[in-house]
């Protein structure tokens, strides 16, 4: 089969390898510039800053077989902050559980491991694709790129897999009105996240902290991840309701805000080098949908990605979308 993968994050590519190790020809359109998603890692003079995923957890035995395969060939490894929980300013320890957990990062960035995904696979980056078209039992795809002005198609293939966040998946979906039915039932979190640079070390007794009582509700230094670049870059992740209540606030006026609240949050007040923030409109999926993807037989279309809670309980995540994208694979072949 000839088939388009619409999304060049974690589940778009997972299903991608595995449908060309089944002997299909597979095309991924991806709209940004890079591959990846929401794993994604912003680089700069200083360094790189995890500004989406932050780590990613295993439970399921799929998963787990991956990811030792994948630390195996050096592309993840196990990341061992030193964790706390701030209470109004006041720095307490995690709940046990919360110790326990394994977390697991891509590294040298989270990006990292959708880059090596996409190697042998055919990716086309900036391409986004508008909508979909039957042409008799195949799919034309309507893509706008940046050179062209105006949508170029492409086709005809005879599947098509949706692999974005559930919103953009709803409006790709409309040629089938019951996937595009079901798509609109998992809504996303925002996340406004703040990236920060600071030129002497901080001296904080953590290197991670879930926030409470705060515009914020995480935050992590980086360079604490493995195969980080030395230096103070902290990722600060606003709560979700600070987020959905301030999304179309002026960015300027986010960072700002996120910043006092980081000095806030850890007391201190050492002014950054580097200071930007990020408006991540899909976060997580609040609640997933039952089931690991959709799949239409008869039209040949379907749907991946971490709207799926493929067994999981919980917000969506990095496993929901790896287990999303391979249940897809393994339902067509
Ligand atoms: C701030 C933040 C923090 C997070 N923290 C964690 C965490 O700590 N742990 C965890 O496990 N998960 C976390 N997540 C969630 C995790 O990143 C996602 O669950 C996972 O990466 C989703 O993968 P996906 O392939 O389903 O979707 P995505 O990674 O979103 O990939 C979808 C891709 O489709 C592309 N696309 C969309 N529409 C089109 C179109 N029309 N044409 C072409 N391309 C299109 C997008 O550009 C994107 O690259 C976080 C996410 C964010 C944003």
């Amino acid at each position: 089969m000839h088939v388009a993968i619409i999304g060049a994050g974690l589940a778009g590519l997972t299903c991608a390898r595995q449908l060309q190790e089944q002997g299909n020809t597979v095309v991924v359109y991806e709209k940004s510039r890079a591959v990846s998603g929401r794993m994604s890692t912003r680089q700069n003079e200083l360094g790189g800053f995890d500004h989406g995923a932050q780590y990613f957890t295993v439970t399921s035995p799929a998963f787990r077989k991956t990811v030792a395969q994948w630390t195996k060939a050096g592309l993840t490894a196990a990341w061992t902050p030193r964790l706390a929980v701030i209470d109004d300013g006041k720095v307490t320890a995690p709940s046990a559980v919360a110790r326990r957990k394994q977390r697991w990062v891509a590294q040298p960035g989270m990006r990292s491991l959708g880059v090596h995904l996409a190697q042998e696979l055919d990716v086309r980056t900036a391409q986004q694709v508008r909508s979909i078209e039957r042409l008799g039992k195949q799919w034309l795809l309507y893509v706008q790129s940046e050179t062209v002005p105006i949508d170029a198609t492409a086709g005809p293939f005879d599947a098509v897999i949706v692999a974005a966040p559930a919103d953009q998946a709803k409006a790709l979906l409309a040629p089938l009105p019951k996937l595009a039915r079901q798509a609109a039932h998992a809504p996303l979190a925002p996340c406004w996240t703040l990236m920060l640079a600071f030129p002497e070390g901080l001296g904080l007794p953590y290197d991670a902290a879930w926030v409470n009582g705060s515009r914020l509700g995480w935050i992590a230094q980086d360079a604490s991840k493995p195969e980080r670049r030395p230096g103070e870059h902290w990722i600060a992740q606003a709560s979700a309701a600070w987020s959905t209540e301030h999304l179309e606030d002026d960015p300027e006026r986010a960072k700002e805000k996120l910043l006092k609240a980081f000095h806030e949050a850890t007391g201190t007040h050492v002014q950054p080098v580097f200071s930007a923030v990020h408006r991540w409109r899909y976060s997580q999926a609040l609640q997933p949908l039952e089931g690991d993807c959709l799949w239409d037989p008869a039209a040949k279309v379907g749907a991946c990605g971490d709207w799926f809670a493929a067994g999981l309980p919980g917000m969506g995540r990095i496993e929901n979308a790896y287990l999303s994208g391979a249940a897809l694979a393994a339902r067509m072949a």
